[in-house]
């Protein structure tokens, strides 16, 4: 499952007491933008080169983060597109709450 060794990497840092690893895990999207961490979903190993990291921080481990970041969750909303986890069913499309909220004030 995707977040388990960036979860188990905090948890081994904080037992060990590395408090400035866990404060850069904590904080990694500081450190590596949505736009990288797309690319690392997509195993494109060039960001490792253009990226300013820890030498403890393993392609595995950003690998990891990446994937659980980018994945959508939810259902897509049939009118913005976003995923979304909350929202109504509309004659069988999924309005996110968002949208179903924006409706609701126009009328
Ligand atoms: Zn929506």
């Amino acid at each position: 499952m995707a977040g388990e060794i960036y979860k188990q990497k905090i948890m081994e840092f904080t037992r060990k007491g590395n408090i400035d690893r866990v404060k850069w895990l904590e904080n990694i999207e500081k450190y590596v933008l949505t736009t990288y961490a797309e690319r690392i979903a997509r195993n494109d190993k060039s960001v490792m080169q253009e990226l300013m990291l820890p030498n403890w921080v393993t392609w595995e481990l950003l690998y990891d983060w990446a994937t659980m970041k980018t994945q959508k969750k939810g259902t897509q909303c049939t009118l913005c597109g976003n995923y979304s986890e909350v929202g109504i069913d509309f004659n069988k499309k999924f309005i996110c709450e968002y949208c179903f909220l924006k409706i609701k004030n126009m009328k």
